[in-house]
């Protein structure tokens, strides 16, 4: 029996690898819950852009049939634009992101890139076409290296260091005790709220996609760090089409266009400034912004 014990052992240890893998998976992806499977039309292109414009065409969109979350959603990001979602907890802003990604289909209307419905296209070309800077990103429990590299797995040294460097987290790495093979995660080094988005930059920058999601941290990291991440995201968003799912207004008012979400639907858009000249509900969350901003001071 003890002899069948030392492999049964090992068996376990490698089943919980692969179950804790998977679930890394998940989380970074924001799947929690149940997935409905997509799959690729018979019919399915492979997704090469360049220019990407996404449009948005009346989506509906629930998770559970009998829970309608999105209602006739229509908006475009023209190519190397950037647009902004805003609104109340629970709005759908992050569903937008979740359809764009093709983790879920839409029930009524279409997204499209290009003029190509996600839904023709080879799903891991699509993916290839999106980098997704999460709220929470999960590391796995890996070393530094391969948590960057993740963004392109055939990446050579040099580029995973030059990725480092233009997230800024490239001399955080090299003060750690083993450099880019110290290991981090839940079972390694803890890094903090900042130190993880700034991984999941440099995985981006090292992808390189035409289309960028950025879904803000809802717990706000310390204004100093906040201020430089949302630097760095100006940076790599430039000239790339990007959605960006903002839980604070002051991060966005330089947006081509924002969306005012409510309970499913755009109730209001614009640009920040004919937002607030418009007075609407937009206006009257900046003022809200502003005042519990003030009195955190
Ligand atoms: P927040 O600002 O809090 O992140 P949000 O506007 O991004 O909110 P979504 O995450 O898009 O909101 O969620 C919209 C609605 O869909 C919520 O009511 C949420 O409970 C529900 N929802 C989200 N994910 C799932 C899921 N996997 N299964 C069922 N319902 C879900």
């Amino acid at each position: 029996l003890l002899q069948l014990y030392g492999p049964l052992n090992f068996l376990g240890f490698v089943y919980r690898e692969i179950k804790n893998s998977l679930a890394d998976m998940e989380k970074m992806f924001g799947l929690m819950g149940r997935n409905a499977e997509v799959k690729d039309r018979e019919a399915a292109q492979n997704a090469a852009l360049t220019d990407a414009q996404v449009q948005f065409n009346q989506v509906d969109f629930s998770y559970d049939s009998n829970r309608p979350i999105l209602h006739g959603v229509s908006f475009s990001i023209p190519a190397g634009k950037t647009v902004a979602v805003v609104g109340s907890s629970g709005a759908g802003k992050s569903t937008l992101s979740r359809l764009l990604y093709r983790f879920y289909d839409v029930n009524a209307g279409a997204i499209t890139i290009n003029g190509v419905d996600v839904r023709d296209m080879v799903q891991s070309s699509l993916r290839a076409q999106i980098g997704i800077v999460p709220q929470d990103t999960v590391l796995f429990n890996d070393t530094i290296y391969y948590n960057i590299a993740y963004g392109k797995p055939d990446a050579t040294r040099d580029e995973v260091i030059e990725a480092a460097k233009s997230a800024h987290i490239y001399d955080f790495i090299m003060q750690l005790p083993d450099g880019f093979d110290t290991t981090v995660g839940e079972r390694g080094l803890k890094l903090s709220g900042g130190e993880k988005q700034r991984v999941a930059i440099a995985r981006t920058v090292l992808k390189n996609p035409p289309i960028l999601i950025f879904d803000e941290a809802t717990s706000a990291l310390d204004s100093h760090t906040e201020k430089a991440i949302q630097a760095e995201l100006k940076a790599i968003s430039a000239n790339r089409t990007t959605l960006v799912v903002a839980h604070r207004l002051s991060t966005i008012s330089d947006a081509d266009e924002i969306l005012v979400m409510r309970e499913g639907q755009i109730v209001e858009r614009g640009t920040h400034r004919n937002l607030l000249a418009s007075n609407g509900v937009y206006a009257q969350m900046w003022a809200l912004q502003l005042h519990e901003e003030g009195e955190q001071d």
